[in-house]
């Protein structure tokens, strides 16, 4: 198949301008165009006629002759085999199985790859099935009443099941791992477009069916997947070089499971667990992440910026933007995870914290944007050099931010404009903050360290620039946005193992190698894929 790429079309074409604009730019008789099928489809919204940018495989006859002909045109080329390559098969008689520790995308991926080798592997979630999950998740949102151990992190599909799904990241990628998830979730009930579109998304709603169908595809397969299963120690052999092997691992109820092969995906919620490795010795190092707020704006606002006279066509959606401010105190300002028509989600884990989250549904339908408005931290303001003292930091600014909001897992929450000037919000504006159990509005200053304020308060007035009412009086902060990534590296080696626990394969967020479904999702796969050789004794 022959890849071309950068055809320009409107907005508003009528179906068969795209075969059209193909046979134009090859110059070949329509005939010749046997099928084509669109590989990825962007907006192209710097014009101001608003156009689609089109890349396509084509099977065309005269292949050979057509490629000669545009040699030297960088937008026409062979179509990369994208095809997934198992890296090994079971043999029948497997003695051992592995392991997979956390359901979430990281371990859902890893299961399945593992599965589909034949290896028949045995998963551990500490949280229940999505659909019970789903009612521990509303207990909090509706009645103020946390289950932490089945929430908005823990539990089947993990933490992006309550989620805006947006599937894209930024990972470099040369095997394609990110088109085998895509094309994974498109076999499980995704909508066929996530392949193609330039930023997709599957909204809340169905990724908890996809979840239960990956986890009867996994079962299928020989996998065996246990919840309410939370993993309280591991067995560990010292080794004669002073290293450790792993042989298995104990759980809380005090059931031990010999392997010696196991994939810890645990997100980065998991510090109980965290603190259990760090006792055991596992190599941990300490990783920058970053902190902030949600905030709050009409989405008719941003559609209005994004789109202009588009606003709300059918094909553009909800807008979404992506916002960088280098503060004059050098600390980055970002927007991250932005949730176009979503809502705020309480996404606390522990008792006595608050933390902010965002998702949508699929048609991204809600009244307000949202997005966290977060800044970077470094290990040198962590609270101690140890490998925990980011995390510790977080659950100090969670517990802060439950005092401020009430003490009843409410948010503390304040209008832009009244954050700006540096006074206290007593009511709120014309922005209905979708947090809930709900906000208590409040003065957010003392929510964060002054640094990470100072350059807050330097970035909205900067990104109104770019965005024209980001500033709004009225947009609402909820806090505290903690969670944007793993504030730890369990660290591993070249072949994807801990840097001091042989058969130990840390992956995902949790872990400190993936930021998000897609990129969990690969690593997933590139772990079980290393597991497989070692097990297989291939190189
Ligand atoms: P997780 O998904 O966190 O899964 C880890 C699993 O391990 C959990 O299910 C947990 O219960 C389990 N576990 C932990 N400890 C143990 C133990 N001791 N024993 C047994 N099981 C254990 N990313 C995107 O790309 N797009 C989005 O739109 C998006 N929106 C998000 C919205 C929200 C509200 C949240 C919270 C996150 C969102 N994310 C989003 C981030 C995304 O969810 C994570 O990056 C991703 O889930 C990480 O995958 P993971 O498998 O590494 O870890």
């Amino acid at each position: 198949m022959l890849r071309l790429s950068e055809i320009k079309l409107p907005l508003d074409h009528p179906e068969h301008a795209l075969r059209d604009a193909i046979i134009a730019r090859l110059g070949v008789p329509a005939g010749d165009v046997q099928d084509f099928i669109v590989y990825k489809r962007s907006f192209d919204a710097r014009r101001s006629v608003m156009a689609l940018t089109y890349t396509v495989d084509i099977t065309v006859t005269g292949e050979e002759r057509l490629l000669k002909k545009f040699a030297k045109d960088t937008h026409v080329g062979m179509t990369p085999d994208m095809r997934y390559q198992f890296v090994g098969q079971a043999p029948e008689d497997l003695a051992e199985r592995p392991v997979v520790v956390g359901f979430g995308p990281c371990g859902i991926f890893a299961a399945l790859v593992l599965a589909q080798m034949g290896f028949k592997p045995v998963v551990l979630e500490r949280g229940k099935k999505v659909r019970e999950r789903t009612k521990d998740t509303w207990g909090l949102w509706r009645n103020n009443k946390l289950n932490p151990e089945s929430n908005v992190q823990f539990g089947e599909g993990g933490a992006g099941t309550f989620s805006d799904g947006k599937l894209y990241s930024q990972i470099k990628d040369p095997r394609h791992l990110g088109r085998k998830v895509l094309e994974e979730f498109v076999r499980f009930g995704a909508p066929d477009e996530i392949i193609y579109v330039n930023r997709p998304h599957i909204g809340t709603f169905r990724l908890v069916s996809m979840v239960e169908k990956m986890r009867a595809e996994i079962e299928r397969l020989g996998g065996e997947i246990r919840f309410q299963s939370k993993v309280s120690d591991l067995l560990l052999d010292e080794m004669a070089d002073g290293n450790k092997q792993v042989r298995g691992l104990r759980l809380e109820n005090g059931d031990e499971i010999a392997s010696r092969h196991i994939v810890l995906a645990l997100g980065h919620s998991a510090r109980d667990t965290f603190e259990m490795l760090h006792e055991r010795g596992v190599y941990l190092e300490q990783k920058p992440f970053a902190v902030g707020f949600r905030i709050e704006h009409p989405q008719k606002l941003i559609d209005e910026v994004r789109w202009g006279k588009y606003a709300g066509h059918e094909m553009l959606g909800a807008a979404d933007y992506k916002l960088v401010h280098q503060a004059s105190n050098g600390r980055a300002v970002y927007s991250f995870c932005m949730c176009p028509g979503g809502q705020v989600v309480a996404a606390t884990s522990e008792p006595g914290r608050v933390v902010t989250n965002g998702m949508s549904q699929y048609s991204r339908a809600e009244r307000n944007a949202n997005a966290g408005l977060v800044v970077n931290i470094e290990p040198k303001d962590f609270p101690g050099t140890d490998p925990l003292a980011g995390m510790r930091l977080q659950r100090d600014l969670e517990s802060r931010a439950y005092v401020l909001g009430g003490s009843n897992y409410n948010a503390p929450a304040q209008l832009v404009g009244d954050f700006i000037a540096g006074r206290a919000s007593t009511a709120l504006g014309s922005v209905t903050p979708s947090y809930q159990p709900g906000v208590t509005p409040t003065d957010l200053a003392s929510a964060l360290p002054g640094y990470a304020i100072e350059a807050m308060r330097e970035a909205i007035p900067a990104f109104a620039k770019k965005i024209r009412g980001y500033d709004m009086n009225d947009a609402v902060l909820t806090g505290v946005e903690t969670r944007t990534s793993s504030p730890l590296r369990i660290k591993r080696n070249e072949v994807l193992q801990s840097m001091n626990v042989k058969g130990l394969y840390p992956a995902g967020e949790g872990a400190g190698y993936a930021g998000g479904i897609l990129s969990a999702g690969v690593d997933g796969i590139k772990v079980a894929e290393a597991l497989a050789k070692d097990m297989l004794g291939l190189d």
